[in-house]
């Protein structure tokens, strides 16, 4: 399934939000940041400051040599914090999917909408400056790596001299393409270190990169040369994970009435844990931490986690971690009240796998998505019970 993937970014920030408090400073050369006799640095500048070579990051002294006239505002970090929650409600008004990567950033996963990603992108950018008078960048791509690259892109072409509000689509399938002619630091964990490594050998685009032999990549490189190989196919499976993902997933079962049977507590674990994976799979995530916890007829509660040692998200290997924990805090014949069995830890569960996928690695990671594509479609027509694993009946 092709996902549908938008980039999420404020056009200066923090100094589009001090523009909307002092309306004098609209298209004055300005920044925000610390002041230049002591030694202060350049957070957010106005796009009427770049015309000047002004740049975020930069030195306020030199700022200041290159515009006299620049006007200094020292950050209120807690207004922008408010005007950034603002933000990603709206945000959050069009798909939950949504990951946070910093005050002003998030990508959205619309793959669940049934408009075209860039008809929502459009969508978004007006609503944003409708109700806040924020100006913002959006990139639209098949994944996270394309779609934040399209905005850098998109923001770059504008030559506006004002606000860029940029959107830039990267159709399916077109991504190597779009990336090919950008400079190989256009990917992620390319450094200036990095940079010049690949420079000696001649990489100096992701086309470059592309065009290299994978092998010598992974050779000089190690486990960095081999995704870069596969950035720069503009191959990138993560999820876009929430916040609430981000944390745990977990299940667990308040009996009407305390239970010693021990088939009814492991049926009842199996269960949770298959929800777990189910769960899991769904935001493409693998738990490094399997926790169970039981609650006793007294009210005491004990939980017992062990750390596998790779990240697990199948069901009815959760399933058997959890039943063993439990062999391990439970004497035969002692009542339970609540049981439950949960997820930690979370990381892509597209870290297990290699970049140099054989072709048989490739096709089994096909069916894989295929049958959950199957299960999900079963469950979203006929609920959550039309099918289960074995181990669940
Ligand atoms: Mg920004």
């Amino acid at each position: 399934m092709v996902r549908k993937i938008i980039h999420f970014d404020l056009d200066a920030f923090y100094c589009a939000v001090e523009e909307q408090r002092h309306s004098e400073l609209e298209g004055l050369p300005f920044a925000v940041g610390g002041r230049p006799e002591s030694r202060g640095v350049v957070s957010s500048c106005s796009y009427a400051a770049r015309r000047f070579g002004v740049r975020s990051a930069m030195g306020m002294a030199q700022a200041v040599r290159l515009c006299p006239q620049l006007r200094i505002l020292p950050p209120d970090m807690r207004e922008y914090a408010l005007v950034s929650r603002r933000v990603m409600e709206i945000l959050h008004g069009m798909t939950p999917q949504v990951e946070q990567l910093s005050i002003d950033e998030a990508f959205l996963d619309v793959s669940e909408r049934s408009e075209y990603a860039s008809v929502l992108a459009r969508k978004l950018q007006a609503q944003v400056e409708e109700s806040l008078g924020l100006p913002s960048s959006l990139g639209v791509a098949t994944n996270k790596l394309v779609a934040k690259i399209a905005t850098d892109v998109g923001k770059a072409a504008s030559s506006s001299g004002d606000y860029p509000r940029a959107i830039q689509v990267v159709p399916p399938r077109s991504e190597a393409e779009f990336l090919a002619p950008l400079p190989v630091e256009a990917l992620w964990g390319v450094g200036p270190r990095t940079r010049e490594r690949l420079s000696a050998i001649g990489i100096l685009t992701v086309g470059d990169v592309v065009a290299a032999s994978p092998d010598e990549l992974g050779r000089r490189f190690g486990k960095l040369g081999r995704d870069l190989y596969r950035q720069a196919q503009g191959i990138d499976l993560r999820p876009v994970i929430t916040e609430r993902e981000a944390k745990s997933i977990s299940q667990e079962t308040t009996f009407a009435q305390d239970v010693v049977d021990s088939e009814t507590l492991k049926r009842a674990l199996r269960q949770q844990a298959a929800e777990v994976g189910a769960r899991l799979q769904r935001s493409g995530l693998a738990a490094r931490t399997v926790t169970l916890k039981v609650r006793w007829s007294d009210f005491t509660t004990r939980t017992r986690q062990v750390t596998a040692a790779r990240p697990v998200h199948d069901g009815e290997e959760i399933g058997r971690i959890a039943l063993d924990l439990l062999a391990a805090v439970r004497e035969r014949g002692e009542a339970v009240r609540l049981i439950g069995v949960g997820g930690s830890g979370l990381v892509p569960a597209v870290r297990q796998m290699s970049i140099f996928d054989t072709a048989d690695d490739a096709a089994s990671i096909e069916r894989a998505a295929q049958l959950r594509d199957a299960v999900k479609r079963l469950r979203t027509r006929f609920g959550e019970g039309a099918i289960k694993r074995g181990s669940e009946l």
